[in-house]
């Protein structure tokens, strides 16, 4: 077939299901013949391996990532209107649950360069009612967590990432110590929605701590608020990863590292075709955190965006905007305005262009994609 007509996408599914045909499906037989739909054996099992993947104490799973930051903040007992600083310009989920709390969120900005959250202009935001930061480590480097931990400390902020698009990477402290993201802060974070780089086959998330206390906290709140059936202590919700999907991620995870390869090596084929060209910024790498391309986003400059977008789409190659609206400016959060627009959030709404990234992109395809960025800047 010509590689250059086989279509592009953004993430590719079927190809990454097809290489695990065989092993997901006798997994998938074998768990309808057990019938142990929920909190089946495989459910502890892949919280188990996670936890030593991530070299975590504890790993809870859950329905979805939105969840999982919802029951994080439920865990922290916080008052009504306790301020939770979180960036801009992220994903909606972020901000969403802890609205929905009855908590406020402060919409702070991001970093030019590496999207997130920005931790200078950050501790302009601390007041007496700041209780909770919650980084984002966007599209799959790590937010500036030695920082962000330090001024948790100095103003006794509990720190809760989303770690949805970072699973995997590594962080390195100024003292060369490593701890994977979403291990750092009190609680972490995760999703494994499909495209996400840990993705089942439906939705699922995890939330992982070191700490015992939190730990058994949120266990509780994600069943019910019980610890023993029938007997509730606390409020609670129902957020359970079902067993199917636990069989799938123990699989999908022992091939983690491969797949975070897989997009390294997408990305700097990416870099290389495309760093020379001018209007058009690469992805920036940062010292403290490896990247594992959830996301491979470009900023292009002076106001060419869209129509190179156009251009792309004629071509039949999709990109994404993520994400086209500053989170001040949605009409649901309008309330939580703070009064002047973020410069560098506003900035990268009309900037930034993510390209097709999945662990089965060709280099013919990103080739193909490059020639048709440098010929049409
Ligand atoms: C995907 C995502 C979420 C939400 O995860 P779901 O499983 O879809 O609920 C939260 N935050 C970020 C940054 C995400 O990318």
């Amino acid at each position: 077939m010509n590689m250059a007509k086989e279509k592009i996408v953004m993430v590719d599914l079927v190809r990454q299901y097809e290489k695990l045909e065989d092993e997901i499906n006798s997994t998938v037989i074998r768990c309808l013949k057990e019938s142990a739909f929920i909190n089946g054996p495989e459910v502890k099992e892949f919280e188990k391996s996670l936890a030593n993947y991530l070299d975590v104490d504890h790993v809870i799973a859950c329905a979805n990532g939105t969840d999982a930051l919802q029951i994080a903040l439920m865990a922290l007992d916080l008052k009504p209107g306790a301020e939770i600083l979180v960036p801009a310009f992220t994903y909606v989920a972020t901000a969403e649950v802890i609205a929905l709390l009855g908590l406020t969120p402060v919409l702070v900005d991001v970093n030019i360069d590496d999207f997130n959250i920005d931790t200078e202009s950050l501790t302009r935001y601390i007041t007496k009612k700041t209780k909770a930061i919650v980084p984002v480590h966007l599209f799959g480097q790590s937010a500036n967590m030695e920082k962000l931990m330090l001024i948790a400390k100095e103003n006794n902020l509990f720190i809760i990432e989303d770690n949805a698009q970072a699973i995997g990477s590594d962080y390195t402290f100024s003292n060369c110590t490593k701890k994977k993201s979403g291990t750092i802060g009190h609680i972490g974070c995760t999703s494994f929605f499909p495209s996400k780089n840990l993705g089942c086959f439906g939705d699922g998330g995890a939330l992982m701590t070191n700490d015992d206390a939190l730990a058994a906290k949120i266990r509780m709140i994600a069943n019910h608020g019980q610890k023993k059936k029938y007997y509730h202590s606390i409020i609670g919700v129902n957020s359970r990863l079902d067993t199917l999907q636990a069989a799938i991620l123990s699989i999908k995870l022992r091939h983690l590292d491969e797949y975070i390869r897989a997009r390294n090596d997408a990305a700097e084929l990416y870099d290389s075709l495309l760093k020379d060209i001018s209007d058009v910024e690469i992805p920036k790498r940062l010292l403290y955190s490896t990247h594992v391309f959830h996301q491979y986003t470009l900023k292009i400059k002076k106001g060419k965006r869209d129509l190179l977008q156009k251009v792309l789409q004629e071509q039949d190659i999709p990109s994404m905007i993520y994400y086209p609206v500053p989170l001040y400016k949605q009409q649901a959060f309008s309330k939580y305005f703070g009064g002047a627009a973020l410069p560098n959030t506003e900035t990268l709404c009309t900037e930034v262009l993510s390209l097709p990234m999945h662990t089965e992109l060709k280099k013919e395809a990103i080739t193909h994609i490059s020639e048709i960025i440098k010929s049409n800047i």
